[in-house]
């Protein structure tokens, strides 16, 4: 029962019964609420929209009051899942940007479980989830599922590109297989739409994750806009990223419709203040065994270490398992089923050290890492930024060193220096206390 004083909990945010249990049993006590003595929540959003005028009808008294508590609550030092979900849930457009490992997934995963109808028909699919990687899609599924756990008629679908297509169809063709929601990448979808095997008549709810990813590349943002040319006019259309420049917020805003806007005003307040950031300068030949002591030396839980190619990612790994680290590798030249193979056992901790492209340095989610190593230096700011965003997630400490081998690399790294203003020290000779990571 309410009280007067309260913090503000998921259960405020008027959710079925069915979620909360679902939520409490995944650990979440609070919307976005970090462990992290340094971490500084809501100074890093600012609120565009304020809240639409059907709210207050839609709710009764007490419940309006709890509501408006909930979302105050945000504008003093509450978070990104307290700003979001409360407005989400009411079926509002919804454009965020918010930095990496605060918990954006929940806020899509909560917000469209909310609003489906107890019963879903049978056969239809009303909420779509698009993003840029299939081992990403796969972790969305997952998330989906968690939450729905309560929810035993819900169905959930993961649709991507190097798997035969005859199953999907197989599984979209039966009334009592077809998923009500889809999440997937855009090429394996756009083809199950052309070929009429998927319907979205009955969409409800159009997501994209890493949006800003998916339209910046011409092939994906063609597909995604066949795909919503394929929906009804009326849904909701939700985007997510850490990473929303003023360009790309316009391309996203024509697919919605006046959307509460949340991004971060101000780029160095992107900075994970858990993480510790260190670059190392060496030569490219120095890579190997630098890593080689640094593997030795550090007090990993999980590490991620980013390479700039397939061959480089091969060669790394077998490297790595010559030297006696159990390594795994990922990139675009592994067979489908090894990936999210290789993705699953990483994320499940039954390997410890990942070297991979690009592919894994957006959206993945894995608890334990707490060290990403940039052993090619990537060659923008932003793809920096998301990459050692895999380590810290939620608010939890971490390290990151970067490798900086070449002017190329060094212009990088003051890009980065100057665009989120932090500061990027030299990694200290003698190593650093590895309590503080
Ligand atoms: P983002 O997409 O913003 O980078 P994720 O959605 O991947 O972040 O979430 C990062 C991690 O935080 C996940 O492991 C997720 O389960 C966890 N998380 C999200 N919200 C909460 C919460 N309210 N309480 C505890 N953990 C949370
Ligand atoms: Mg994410």
């Amino acid at each position: 029962s309410y009280v007067g004083i309260h913090s503000t909990g998921f259960r405020d945010f008027l959710l079925k019964d069915e979620l909360v249990r679902a939520i409490t049993d995944c650990g979440f006590e609070h919307p976005s609420e970090v462990p992290s003595a340094t971490y500084e929540p809501c100074r890093k959003l600012y609120l565009h929209a304020v809240a639409p005028s059907h709210v207050s009808r839609s709710l009764v008294a007490e419940d309006w009051f709890r509501w408006r508590s909930a979302v105050a609550g945000c504008t003093r030092g509450g978070s990104l899942q307290q700003v979001t979900i409360p407005q989400a849930i009411l079926g509002n457009d919804v454009l965020c940007q918010a930095k990496s490992g605060l918990g954006k997934t929940a806020v899509f995963v909560l917000a469209t479980l909310q609003q489906m109808d107890e019963k879903p028909e049978p056969g239809a699919a009303t909420i779509l989830v698009m993003c840029h990687t299939r081992e990403l899609a796969y972790q969305i599924r997952n998330e989906y599922n968690r939450f729905a756990k309560f929810l035993p008629d819900v169905r959930v679908g993961v649709f991507y590109g190097g798997t035969p297509v005859q199953k999907d169809v197989e599984m979209l063709s039966n009334k009592d297989t077809h998923p009500h929601i889809i999440v997937g990448t855009p090429g394996r979808i756009n083809a199950l739409v052309r070929d009429r095997h998927l319907r979205l008549a009955n969409l409800k709810h159009f997501v994209l994750d890493e949006c800003d990813k998916m339209l910046d590349q011409p092939d994906m943002r063609n597909d995604v806009q066949a795909i919503f040319r394929a929906t009804p006019q009326h849904k909701q259309v939700m985007m997510f990223s850490a990473t929303l420049n003023k360009e790309v917020r316009v391309v996203c805003k024509k697919f919605m419709q006046a959307p509460l806007e949340i991004y971060v005003d101000d780029e160095k307040k992107l900075t994970l203040h858990g993480l510790q950031q260190y670059y190392m300068k060496l030569d490219e030949k120095e890579k190997n065994r630098k890593l080689n002591d640094l593997l030795d030396s550090l007090e990993f839980n999980q590490v991620i270490i980013f390479v700039r190619s397939t061959v480089r990612c091969t060669e790394l790994d077998k490297l790595l398992r010559e030297c006696n680290f159990p390594s795994t590798a990922v990139h675009s030249g592994i067979g489908q089923e090894e990936r999210i193979k290789r993705y699953k056992e990483f994320k499940e901790f039954q390997t410890r050290i990942c070297v991979s492209t690009d592919i894994f340095g957006r959206g993945i989610d894995v608890e334990r890492i707490n060290v990403a190593i940039n052993y090619d230096m990537p060659d923008k700011a932003d793809s920096y930024l998301h990459r050692v965003g895999r380590a810290g997630r939620f608010g939890t400490k971490g390290l990151s060193i970067s490798f900086v081998s070449s002017p190329d690399d060094e212009a990088v790294l003051k890009s980065i220096e100057e665009r989120f203003q932090v500061e990027l020290p030299e990694f200290p000779e003698d190593g650093i206390n590895s309590a503080t990571y």
